[in-house]
């Protein structure tokens, strides 16, 4: 007969401390919506660095290996849309 008996589980505290090995930030694709200047950060900045604008950033980095994954931005967002 099975019982469901859930077993104390130890809470995993999130790894704070122990540093994994070094890992890359994840860094994103981002256009902006003045200019058009792309640019790649982690985060999409406040000020465009070329137009020095607030401007609102779009994530265009790309999330398909047909444009070759997140390394790339992908072509088809960095085309104006029409
Ligand atoms: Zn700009």
């Amino acid at each position: 007969m099975k019982t469901k008996e859930k077993p104390a589980k130890k809470k995993e505290t999130p790894a704070k401390k122990a540093k994994p090995a070094k890992k890359k930030e994840p860094l994103n694709w981002w256009k902006c919506s003045e200019c058009g200047y792309v640019l790649r950060a982690a985060a999409a900045p406040e000020a465009c660095p070329s137009c020095k604008h607030k401007c609102a950033f779009t994530d265009v980095t790309c999330y398909t290996p047909e444009c070759g994954g997140p390394d790339n931005p992908d072509p088809q967002l960095l085309k104006p849309k029409r």
